[in-house]
């Protein structure tokens, strides 16, 4: 579905990815972990377009993104939640679940209604529609964007970090929703520091440092039995 093929990323004279070469498969959940600036978000970015890489590739279902003619067709395939919801502050749930499928799908308004409050159903959120995000808390909202994210029926989820900026006792929610997400069946390419989210839910274990991938494999591998020193040193302060 994805094919990552030998990408670079420079910014100004600082080269953040330097020859990352990986491929997603249809409903493969992979999780990528790694200390703080060793490129993870700058990849997930390359992804979905909103990073173009240096030199190398990423190819959805065949195509580079970089060059596709219709980039927003392919993004639109490609769901995407951040660290800090970036919900749109000034209309209600409801509304920022509604505004892409209406906008860009052409859904209408009763339908992208019925779809909104289905996904709220499942996120324990149905009662939040009306609501504005600002009353929400951080868990609430990043339920909120993973529903807004799924609104858009997408082949594959992207998450960075999507549980970091939440107090402790609203992390399991979300990160209940993004299991869930991956028993139905979802692609999804997951950068986090939840280790246990990792060891237990991904079909593979990607660590990055320093621009490259050191190390990868099924979650056994990685965590019980790692190989290089990075991965040890990394796991031994994580763990
Ligand atoms: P991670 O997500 O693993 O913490 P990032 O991909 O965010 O790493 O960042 C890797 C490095 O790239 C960091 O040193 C960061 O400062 C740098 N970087 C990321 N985005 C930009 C940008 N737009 N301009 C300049 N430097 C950037
Ligand atoms: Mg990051």
């Amino acid at each position: 579905m994805l094919e990552v093929k030998d990408v670079t990323k420079t910014f100004g004279d600082t080269e953040v990815l330097k020859g990352i070469s990986m491929d997603v498969r249809k409903g493969e959940v992979i999780t990528i972990i790694g200390p703080s600036g060793s490129g993870k978000s700058t990849l997930l970015r390359c992804c979905n377009g909103l990073e173009t890489p240096t030199t190398g590739q990423v190819l959805f279902e065949g195509q580079d993104i970089a060059t596709a003619k219709d980039i927003d067709a392919i993004r639109r395939r490609i769901g995407m939640v951040f660290q800090h919801f970036n919900l749109f502050p000034h209309m209600s749930v409801r509304e920022n679940i509604t505004f892409a499928p209406m906008n860009n799908l052409g859904l209408a308004a009763s339908d992208a209604d019925a779809l909104a409050d289905k996904l709220l159903g499942t996120m324990g959120l149905s009662d939040k529609g009306d609501a504005s995000p600002k009353s929400l808390s951080g868990g609430q909202k990043q339920r909120v964007a993973i529903a807004r994210a799924l609104a858009m029926q997408p082949d594959v989820m992207l998450f960075d970090e999507a549980t970091s900026a939440l107090d402790p006792e609203m992390v399991k929610d979300v990160l209940d929703v993004m299991r869930r997400l991956a028993d139905e069946g979802m692609t999804m390419l997951v950068v986090t520091h939840e280790m246990g989210f990792a060891r237990e839910v991904s079909d593979r274990v990607i660590f990055t440092d320093a621009g490259v991938i050191e190390e990868e494999g099924m979650p056994d591998r990685v965590f019980n039995h790692p190989q290089s020193e990075r991965l040890k040193a990394f796991l031994s302060k994580v763990l």
